[in-house]
């Protein structure tokens, strides 16, 4: 590659979640300059249309692009999500949630988990759940917007959504065409590279028209058009520690009254989603297919769900793992084309958000050199492990023997950079943290704790008040906690006074 690369012009392949969130992001991030952005999408092809679990980071990126939160729940009959609910995971009969927000009020000396387990230590232990505004509220199911000047750290919680997707995709379609994206709805028959440079030159469309562009983002999908059919940048498959390769989905009609959680719920092979949104209810079982054939995860799903089914289960099958590179000589890959996990904490779209983020970040001008290529691949690698290990803890921390999948899980290696992050946390409550990582210290402590994993010991600076000056604190947390939760709105309440569906 020559060190300096200028773009005047970027072909976006593929028109999903990520190809418009994209498309909408790079129209604002370039306005200023003269860069012409093309997006091609296939109407016969179709979209994986599945991705209705979010994480805060969106509301972020759409409020980027000038949306509210009204408008994009209501765009997009959306419900509000608090957190996720882990039913069986630890244990048969267990439930726990991780919520988007913190735990009690710790102090500049140390976090607020420490002080719990002081006061555990010393007989007095309280859930720990009881200290958490969003864990309350989402086990209550309800929902009101977070104080934008919170008084402590005891009224602090964040939230997502959980979308249609296509109406989502259809949202950001409007930004971007509004922009100035320009739209061909075409299916790409081959792709052509330069044979002196090996970067991507042109497209060709079943019209029977050619594409060129300076900048390819590849956005095709599990097909990864650019990045691996043409490229062949290669893969790392993570399935030695994320057995879970394939998945169902099925939605329902709404049955009860929106809940402000997703339902994660754990079965011999895998679990079972449940996403409410506020015309229907988004349903799928993700399954290790070594440990069940697809009839049996078909049957356990459709035993596990409420409400009318809308139509036959649709099927997926996915490697865990991320591409060798996101960024290969003029492409660069977002969305499921860049690599998947696995549903289980929401993350795929979160990782879009990143990638889009990284690649505003590498274009300040409209050009790049190979040094931002390798330091976007270095970054988007850290994201995708950092994701994968949190991941993994949710299996490895299983205490379930009743099935083979969970057997396995119990006794697998797991990697190095996570096996040092639960060690420190055993040892004595200290979260050790990564650059780049998504989830931060309080979803870490959610789920030890959900799994029952308790640090030996607290730090020392928890003992930097009188134990029954800590115990009056932790009893005005918990009563502070419980008023808010109180006054708060059911999540019903809210969705109707505040944002129901309305199409634009
Ligand atoms: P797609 O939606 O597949 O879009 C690919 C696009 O490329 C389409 O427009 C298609 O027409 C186009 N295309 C492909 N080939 C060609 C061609 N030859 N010519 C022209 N166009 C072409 N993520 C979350 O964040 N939360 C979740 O809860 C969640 N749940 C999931 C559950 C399952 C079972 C799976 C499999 C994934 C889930 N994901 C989730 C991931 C999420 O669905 C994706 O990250 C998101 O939808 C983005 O997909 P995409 O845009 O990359 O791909």
């Amino acid at each position: 590659m020559k060190n300096k690369t200028t773009i005047n012009s970027i072909v976006i392949v593929g028109g999903g979640t990520s190809g418009w969130m994209t498309a909408a992001a790079l129209s604002q991030h370039f306005k200023q300059q003269q860069v012409a952005i093309t997006l091609v999408e296939s109407s016969e092809i179709g979209t994986i249309g599945v991705g209705e679990a979010t994480i805060p980071t969106l509301r972020r990126f759409y409020q980027k692009l000038g949306l509210t939160d009204t408008d994009v729940l209501k765009a997009t009959c959306a419900t509000c999500k608090l957190g996720i609910e882990f039913k069986d995971w630890a244990t048969k009969g267990s439930s726990f949630i991780h919520p988007f927000g913190i735990f009690g009020q710790g102090t500049k000396e140390t976090g607020f988990h420490h002080y719990w387990l002081r006061a555990a230590q010393a007989g007095k232990e309280v859930p720990l759940a009881n200290y958490s505004l969003g864990v309350q509220l989402a086990a209550e199911n309800k929902f009101a917007f977070p104080s934008s000047k919170p008084a402590s750290q005891l009224e602090i919680y964040d939230w997502a959504l959980h979308f249609d997707a296509a109406l989502f995709a259809k949202l950001m379609k409007q930004v971007a065409l509004a922009n100035g994206v320009k739209l061909i709805d075409a299916k790409i028959n081959a792709v052509d590279t330069n044979s002196v440079t090996g970067d991507i030159a042109t497209l060709t469309l079943d019209s029977g028209n050619s594409l060129g562009g300076d900048l390819f983002i590849d956005c095709s999908g599990f097909r990864s058009l650019l990045l691996q059919q043409t490229l062949n940048t290669g893969y790392q498959d993570w399935s030695q520690w994320l057995l879970c390769d394939s998945a169902l989905a099925v939605q329902t009609q709404v049955s009860d009254d929106p809940i402000a959680r997703t339902i994660s719920h754990a079965q011999q092979a895998g679990w079972i989603w449940k996403i409410p949104l506020q015309h229907r209810c988004g349903n799928g079982h993700v399954y290790a297919s070594q440990f069940i054939d697809d009839d049996q995860a078909k049957s356990c799903l459709l035993k596990n769900i409420d409400g009318q089914v809308l139509h036959e289960p649709r099927s997926f099958k996915f490697t865990p793992g991320r591409a060798n590179k996101a960024w290969n000589k003029n492409c660069i890959a977002v969305g499921l084309s860049s690599g998947f996990l696995e549903p289980l904490e929401s993350t795929s779209i979160a990782l879009v958000e990143t990638a889009i983020e990284k690649i505003c970040l590498s274009f300040p001008k409209n050009h790049f050199t190979s040094q931002i290529v390798t330091r976007f691949n270095d970054v988007t690698a850290a994201e995708y492990e950092r994701v994968r290990d949190f991941i993994i803890l949710h299996y490895k921390l299983t205490s379930r023997d009743d099935s083979p999948l969970w057997r396995y899980c119990q006794q697998m290696s797991i990697p190095e950079s996570l096996s040092r992050k639960l060690e420190a946390y055993r040892h004595d409550g200290t979260m050790l943290t990564y650059p780049w990582e998504i989830f931060g210290k309080d979803s870490w402590l959610a789920i030890y704790h959900g799994f029952g994993v308790i640090p030996d010991k607290y730090a020392s600076k928890a003992e930097n008040m009188e134990l029954s000056y800590l115990l009056k604190h932790m009893a005005y947390m918990q009563s502070r906690v419980a008023e808010q939760v109180a006054q708060a709105p059911s999540h019903k309440v809210f969705l109707n006074q505040t944002c129901q569906f309305s199409s634009q």
